[in-house]
């Protein structure tokens, strides 16, 4: 019997497209029998990084396949969001997707897609091969997905009109409606319907497969499995096959090097990390804000700075010009930190980073990965939330979780300097139960990860459902 093929679909973007891959390349590591093909989606942004990745991978990872989808072509200055982007460059892209799932030899008996990727999901079903989500977020935002489409109809107003109130969804703690996703506080916008969609083709789903590990988020996952969110439904099963972290990173940078060699001279835990993301910008006030803070910390720092947002509107997509420190930084604060600070232009590696010894203390935009790559750490995080559904990612951790301290912004996002010391001595000097329940979790990954650890078991009944198909 020829093993199964199974296809990966992810979103356009670096880090759907990396952790796609590294999904596709921990099954390999386990089941090393299977092929994986994944189809790149239409390039529309950032271009040159995708197809250098993509190049790096077929060359180190040579049993993965790409099949590339032809290009579309839109006019990016008529969509209000990227997320608006990304919906219309798939669904455009249906028609190849079709045409590569009918080419594909041996016959695919899994399509996993990422959840951007939605309206391809009836064409799998057209041609009878089971579609599962890859999800890139935890369970908490996946229990509050499935349960979406009941909050959607006890409202006829959108969330950006309903402040004060708190959204809620078993197995989840009160959203305030401030915090949810961004593309979604709008109702009547295109973002929010394409998420409404998403919503409502769970159950039609053969499963979800989500970056967590069994023992970091149980509370929504036993909601989900217990059929609590879509009550009267159905509820596809959760596999959990995490932490899945791109461990090499790495932009190459000269910068890059140059922080770990840093690092090696700092103190053990005496180093806090900021960084927000890949695509977190900071305006030029809020930039000097966190300089000022910093200073008056007197806290060692490895700050990660990039150019403020550009206001030209057509440039809202493109990847922003290295930041000129000197003059985005107060006067003279690179010569006055110097000796126990480093500024980083653009990027650092952060997973080198994090579970370097120096480093005590994160700062983070709650991204998916940021928070993962934390956790595996073992480093408490201070939670910023910037877009996306970092919000709403900042209450489960603080609130449920107990992984970060809450970083107090003003309405528009706004941090102030002596919020930036207050927060940054309270993670670096104080804040046991956060250190210690983050210890606990990064011992929890290792083994989940481990032979005979729950995701790695969680892979094993997936690859018989696959086997079987
Ligand atoms: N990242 C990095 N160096 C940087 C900024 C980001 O290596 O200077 C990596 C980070 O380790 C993570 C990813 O980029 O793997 C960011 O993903 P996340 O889900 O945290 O946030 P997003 O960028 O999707 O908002």
């Amino acid at each position: 019997m020829t093993s199964p093929t199974i296809v990966l679909y992810p979103s356009p973007g670096m880090g759907h497209l990396v952790a796609m891959v590294e999904l596709g390349k921990f099954i390999l590591h386990h089941h090393p029998s299977l092929s994986i093909t994944v189809l790149v989606a239409p390039p529309s942004f950032n271009t040159g990084s995708t197809m250098d990745y993509v190049r790096h991978i077929s060359a180190t990872v040579p049993s993965i396949t790409f099949h590339h989808l032809p290009a579309v072509s839109l006019d990016l200055d008529a969509f209000p969001s990227m997320e608006a982007v990304i919906f219309e460059v798939l669904r455009r892209s249906n028609p190849d997707v079709r045409r590569a799932l009918e080419s594909i030899s041996p016959r695919v008996s899994a399509f996993i897609i990422d959840f951007f990727c939605t309206e391809s999901l009836p064409i799998a079903a057209q041609l009878h091969i089971p579609t599962y989500y890859f999800f890139t977020s935890g369970n908490y935002i996946l229990a509050f997905f499935i349960h979406f489409p009941f909050i959607h109809r006890s409202t006829t107003k959108s969330f950006k009109d309903m402040t004060g109130h708190l959204l809620h969804a078993p197995g989840v703690p009160p959203i305030p409606t401030s915090d949810m996703l961004r593309p979604m506080l709008d109702r009547t916008s295109s973002d929010y319907q394409n998420f409404l969609n998403f919503s409502m083709s769970i159950p039609n789903s053969a499963g979800f497969i989500v970056n967590t590990f069994e023992s970091l988020e149980p509370k929504p996952l036993e909601a989900i499995r217990q059929g609590k969110c879509n009550p009267g439904g159905n509820t596809p099963p959760v596999f959990c096959v995490g932490p899945l972290l791109d461990t090499e990173n790495r932009r190459g940078g000269r910068d890059e090097d140059e922080c770990l060699k840093w690092l090696d001279k700092q103190p053990c835990k005496s180093v806090v990390y900021i960084c927000f993301g890949s695509l977190g910008l900071l305006s030029a006030a809020q930039l000097r804000e966190v300089a000022v803070g910093l200073e008056r910390s007197g806290k060692r720092f490895l700050w990660v700075v990039r150019s403020p947002p550009s206001e030209d509107k057509t440039k809202r997509f493109l990847k922003p010009p290295e930041p000129d420190l000197e003059a985005l930084l107060p006067g003279g604060f690179l010569e006055r930190t110097g000796e126990r600070g480093l500024v980083v232009k653009s990027w650092a590696p952060q997973v080198a980073v994090l579970n370097h010894a120096a480093v005590g203390g994160f700062v983070t935009h709650c991204g998916w990965n940021s928070i993962l790559e934390a956790v595996c750490a073992g480093v408490p995080m201070a939670a910023w939330p910037m877009y996306a559904e970092q919000h709403f990612n900042r209450v489960v951790l603080v609130e449920d979780m107990k992984l970060a301290l809450r970083v107090e912004q003003a309405e528009d996002g706004f941090v102030t300097a002596e919020e930036v010391e207050r927060r940054v001595l309270e993670l670096m000097d104080g804040a046991p139960e956060v250190r210690k329940a983050v210890e606990e979790k990064s011992v929890e990954a290792r083994a989940a990860l481990a032979d005979g650890g729950s995701s790695v078991a969680a892979l094993g009944k997936m690859v018989d459902l696959w086997n079987s198909a």
